[in-house]
């Protein structure tokens, strides 16, 4: 069996990588969707699953299973992307 090594593009984790919208190429700027919905200022959070009567409007809230999302704006056209990752939760 040919095994070809496996090439791992390394990602340079000291620069801030440039992002570029997909629509128009222009600047994404990093932001977050904000969440009023409890009187408090939140960042909004991706949920596994879909979303159930009982735990939208019960109190119990699964929090080790939520997900920030972070949304990146093109500076030019406004286009949106979304990412749910937790290294985008507030600092
Ligand atoms: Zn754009």
């Amino acid at each position: 069996m040919n095994c070809r090594n496996i090439v791992v593009q390394e990602m340079n984790s000291t620069a801030v990588e440039p992002m570029r919208c997909p629509k128009c190429d222009g600047a994404m700027e990093q932001g977050f969707v904000m969440d009023f919905t409890h009187g408090s200022r939140l960042v909004s959070s991706w949920v596994p699953g879909p979303p159930m009567k009982s735990f939208w409007f019960g109190t119990q809230m699964p929090a080790e299973r939520l997900v920030p999302i972070g949304a990146f704006r093109c500076t030019r056209c406004g286009f949106l992307e979304s990412y749910a990752r937790d290294d985008l939760a507030p600092q």
